[in-house]
């Protein structure tokens, strides 16, 4: 039986260090801090990442589950990117 973990990552551009996030860990604590330059995410945002990230575990967690439990369906897994970018873009 196959088994993935999830694991999210946030991005901080206060020092532009990428820093996997113990979701459990930070649930109990009601807190997300960068272990890189200590910057803590703002209380009023902390519900929608946590909601967030649970949504994709579970959707990540699902997918592992169709693939294995006999019904074969293609493995994929939500990971994603965040890259600055100015603003107005050029699509070319
Ligand atoms: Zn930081």
């Amino acid at each position: 039986m196959m088994a993935l973990l999830t694991t999210p990552k946030l991005k901080c551009f206060n020092c532009g260090n990428s820093f996997p996030v113990n979701f459990q860990k930070a649930l109990r604590a009601q807190e997300i801090q960068c272990p890189y330059c200590f910057t803590k995410v703002e209380e009023s945002s902390l519900d929608k990442v946590f909601s967030a990230m649970g949504e994709i575990q579970d959707v990540n967690a699902d997918l592992v589950k169709y693939h294995t439990d006999g019904r074969d369906e293609p493995l994929f897994q939500l990971e994603f990117e965040s890259t600055e970018v100015k603003k107005p873009y050029v699509n070319n």
